[in-house]
């Protein structure tokens, strides 16, 4: 009997369980991929603050972003320049590897090609049903760290996410192109925004995210006259659904979910990787009193949603209402936005306000600011 199973070997999974074994504790990762050798769809930006907080490894990063650049509809360019480094790009591959090792060096065991089947709740453990074996895996707690997987969280009954995004991306090898642009309008990126962030080695990675056909959305950006002539040999196209949302319900007992199978997702930006690393640190704290207790029961477990919802809670709800906003807008009106905020003391609130991960703050102040609060209700 392990005391914790983890299901699902990605970063946060792998940070679960390095922290798990890092107090002593026997646990198993269980992963589906039998290795990791293509890069998952992601751009592997991560805030300084992430960086700052938890243990991530250095090595694995690519390039830093500073300044970035806003695009409107009809090309309005907003710059935002905060004067210091604002995240990183890493290596994705790398990243995840490290983290594995991680928590491999502290004591953890990964089960590659292992795919979860069922779980099945008991009085004194869980039973976890795997590929390949007939045989239970059983444990006294069970992580699920899966990303996102609707199938799953409501076959164990925890509801499912409220909404979802396609999310598309692609690295090309580029020629001037080395700052971090964000693109909007719905010729590029309906309801949602595109960006091409260059790293350091004349590299760049390409993406958006919108609602429906996403990869179609991403050829046409890659043949727009804004890069068309800058792209040098291109890469593979890679997709990905996204949470937007938290579950309903992210405990039961014996069992936490976290990170992208939580929805613990920026609903502003879709960035999963530092929200989910601090659901990861509150599930840890929970499970620890869990064992201390001696009690896994709904009662105890349920402390991991009160705490992951007062630090993420009123984020994600805040940048969800933001994006239902904005993604019914017309070219027209996003334009306006941009009009708006290149004069009328906008970007002197952004300046103050602004942290890379934490938009709420920002958002409450804008829409009290008057050309702003006009803008939004006339559009609403
Ligand atoms: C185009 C795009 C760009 C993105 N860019 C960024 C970015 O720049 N910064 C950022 O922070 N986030 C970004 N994200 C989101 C980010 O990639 C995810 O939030 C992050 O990978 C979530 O980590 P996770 O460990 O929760 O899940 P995952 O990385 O999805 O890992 C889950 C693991 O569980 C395994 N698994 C699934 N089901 C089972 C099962 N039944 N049994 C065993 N194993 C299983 C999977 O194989 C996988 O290895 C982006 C997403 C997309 C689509």
């Amino acid at each position: 009997m392990h005391d914790a199973v983890v299901i699902g070997a990605g970063p946060i999974g792998c940070y679960t369980a390095y922290q798990l074994a890092r107090e002593g504790f026997d646990v198993l990762v269980l992963e589906k991929n039998g290795s990791f050798t293509h890069p998952p769809a992601c751009t592997g930006i991560i805030g300084v603050e992430a960086f700052e907080r938890f243990n991530l490894p250095e090595d694995s990063i690519l390039s830093s972003i500073r300044d970035i650049l806003f695009f409107s509809p009809s090309g309005l360019a907003l710059t935002f320049c905060p004067g210091s480094t604002q995240a990183f790009v890493v290596d994705r591959i790398k990243f995840d590897r490290r983290l594995r090792e991680l928590a491999l060096k502290n004591g953890a065991s990964i089960r590659l090609g292992t795919s979860c089947k069922e779980i099945q709740i008991k009085d004194t453990h869980v039973e976890i049903g795997v590929s390949g074996t007939e045989e239970n895996i059983k444990a006294k707690a069970v992580v699920i760290a899966s990303g996102f997987n609707r199938r799953l969280s409501e076959n164990l009954g925890l509801g499912n996410t409220s909404d979802y995004i396609q999310g598309v991306q692609t690295e090309v090898k580029v020629e001037g192109v080395k700052e971090t642009r964000v693109y909007v309008g719905n010729d590029i990126a309906p309801g949602s925004f595109a960006w091409v962030v260059g790293l350091e080695n004349g590299r760049a990675r390409i993406g958006l995210t919108t609602k429906h056909n996403a990869s179609i959305f991403l050829r046409r950006f890659l043949e727009n006259p804004l890069l068309r002539g800058k792209i040098k040999e291109k890469g593979a196209i890679l997709y990905k659904l996204i949470p937007i949302g938290s579950l309903k319900r992210t405990y039961s007992d014996r069992m936490l979910v976290v990170g992208e199978a939580a929805g613990l997702v920026k609903t502003t930006t879709h960035g999963g990787i530092y929200y989910g690393l601090i659901s990861s640190q509150l599930a840890v704290e929970t499970l620890k009193e869990a064992f201390r207790r001696g009690d896994f029961g709904s009662r105890i477990m349920k402390r991991y949603e009160g705490r992951w919802r007062e630090r993420l809670g009123a984020e994600i709800k805040t940048g969800y209402r933001l994006r239902r906003f904005f993604s019914h807008l017309r070219d027209e009106q996003i334009d306006k936005f941009f009009k708006i905020a290149m004069n009328d003391g906008v970007m002197d609130i952004v300046y103050q306000k602004v942290r890379f991960d934490w938009h709420g703050n920002l958002i409450f102040s804008l829409v009290r600011h008057s050309p702003i609060k006009k803008y939004f209700s006339k559009w609403r």
